[in-house]
């Protein structure tokens, strides 16, 4: 096993609820296993491809009472020194009292690599809680829902940031994919808040990628063309084996990490578990990226499945980029192009804008502008808009296309806000929320992807009562 991880914090911010989300399982609160002494607290858990242990605190503390107990201490503290990585856990909802900077000063001294998770993200006016943590001096806050399952791909991005990579993923052991599966549901992955009101553009960090389709689209003949051939040949077995979980390569020195999907398998190893290797495998591929490359097969393009793949992709949150793919079996490219523009724009309304380049995998012909067209992509997913530009377009937008009455009155906006990334989600206070027709808030949408710039990505916008 990797790394162990203790949870530490006060009493009620949510540690019990972030151990049991990162295990798994619901386990009782103090696990008495006959003959299990020394690691009796300590329990096996994932963060999609992390997997590591987590040294149980609950039944550490007090909960009677207010001040930091003597027994208490000495058990955070014992934790925290049998610890690799210390996961310093806050509430954003409440903000932080005194017990959090008595602990804080304790995992400070201790020198561990730390994670500040601020938890209860999710909650109203948690944002208050989330600038506050900033002052612990452990670094960035990363906003969690430890009830909600929200926040943890940056949790997952954070860990790895704290240790390296080769901490994180070191002595990693391989496990069986179905196991996996079950993990990855359980962290059903969505983004919060970020606080930094203008997040620029990260290009250090490795881009991940998976790359999907139906079977014979040309996942595997395009993966081989994109990371180079010999690799995939020549590589160490581990590299190839069907439990591998990722590989590493770079494009024009921009750092890429392309997830575990068939194409990346041998194709006798694909052949072996071909039953096993379809929704599931997609969706857990697709939960690990940030773009999902959807390989089609040009000369039988967007059948039902390949439409069921794209829904999945945009309601996941992800951008997908479209690879047309065997375009050099086309006789009538021109055509043929305009004709997939135009299903393209009319199946695909909910990521409008979105890129889509003919390849060939088998020439390698398109390779490199699909890349270009993923890379622009993961900007317009990661993109913010403060909130300045954003009510400047609303005063357009009120002034010119109003909401429109419901019963007699008039459905009043009184601001927007974008509230997060990774996809773009945005925040409209609004007078009644519930009375706003839908083909209202898809032009807003409309609107607002064309204003600044947004194609391609899903974007998200939810309605809130302006009092
Ligand atoms: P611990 O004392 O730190 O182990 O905290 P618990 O895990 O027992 O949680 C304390 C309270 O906070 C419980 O009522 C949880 O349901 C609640 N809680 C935990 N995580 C979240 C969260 O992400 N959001 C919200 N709103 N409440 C949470
Ligand atoms: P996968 O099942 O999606 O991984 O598809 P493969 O990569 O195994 O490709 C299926 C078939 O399509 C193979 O016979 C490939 O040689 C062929 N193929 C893949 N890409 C291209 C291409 O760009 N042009 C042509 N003509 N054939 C291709």
């Amino acid at each position: 096993m990797g790394f162990k991880v203790a949870i530490i914090g006060r009493p009620n911010v949510g540690k019990s609820t972030l151990f049991n989300r990162l295990v798994g399982k619901k386990l009782a609160l103090v696990d008495d296993t006959p003959g299990v002494t020394r690691d009796r607290r300590v329990h096996a858990a994932k963060l999609y491809d992390l997997h590591f242990d987590v040294i149980d605190t609950a039944g550490f503390e007090d909960t009677a009472a207010s001040t930091l107990p003597g027994r208490m201490r000495q058990q955070t503290e014992i934790a925290i020194r049998e610890a690799d990585l210390i996961f310093f856990t806050v509430d954003a909802k409440s903000g932080l009292l005194p017990d959090d900077r008595t602990f804080a000063e304790v995992v400070r001294k201790s020198g561990k690599p730390v994670v500040l998770v601020a938890n209860k993200a999710e909650a109203r006016g948690a944002q208050g809680g989330m600038l506050e943590a900033w002052e612990l001096g452990l670094g960035e806050p990363i906003p969690v829902s430890a009830e909600h399952g929200q926040g943890m791909p940056d949790l997952r991005d954070a860990v790895v940031e704290a240790l390296g990579e080769e901490r994180a993923f070191g002595e990693d052991e391989e496990e069986e994919d179905g196991d996996e599966v079950a993990a990855s549901e359980v962290l059903i992955g969505e983004d919060i808040a970020d606080p930094d009101a203008e997040a620029s553009y990260d290009d250090t960090k490795p881009l991940r990628i998976a790359v999907v389709g139906r079977p014979n689209a040309g996942k595997s003949t395009l993966i081989n063309a994109l990371i180079g051939e010999e690799r995939l040949l020549t590589g160490p077995e581990a590299g190839i084996t069907r439990d591998s979980i990722s590989v590493d390569w770079d494009w024009r020195g921009r750092r890429i990490k392309l997830f575990d999907t068939a194409g990346m398998r041998r194709k006798s190893k694909v052949q072996e578990k071909l039953e096993k290797l379809s929704v599931q495998d997609g969706l857990r591929a697709i939960r690990f990226a940030e773009i999902v490359i959807i390989v089609l097969d040009a000369t039988i393009p967007f059948e039902k499945q390949d439409l069921q793949i794209a829904d999945l992709i945009t309601r996941e949150g992800r951008a997908p980029v479209i690879a047309f793919n065997k375009w050099d079996l086309i006789d009538n490219p021109q055509e043929l192009l305009a004709e997939l523009r135009e299903k393209t724009e009319r199946l695909l309304p909910q990521v409008r804008g979105i890129q889509a380049v003919t390849v060939s995998a088998e020439t390698g012909r398109g390779l490199d502008k699909l890349m270009e067209s993923v890379i622009k992509t993961h900007k317009v997913w990661n993109s913010r808009v403060s909130t300045g530009k954003l009510n400047r377009w609303l005063e357009g937008i009120l002034a010119h296309h109003p909401p429109p009455a419901v019963a007699g009155r008039r459905l009043k906006i009184k601001y927007v806000t974008q509230a997060k990334t990774r996809p773009p989600g945005f925040v409209v206070s609004c007078s009644r929320p519930d009375a706003m027709p839908q083909s209202y808030v898809r032009y807003l949408t409309n609107s607002l992807r064309e204003a600044f710039d947004m194609p391609g990505v899903p974007i998200r916008m939810a309605l809130r009562t302006s009092d």
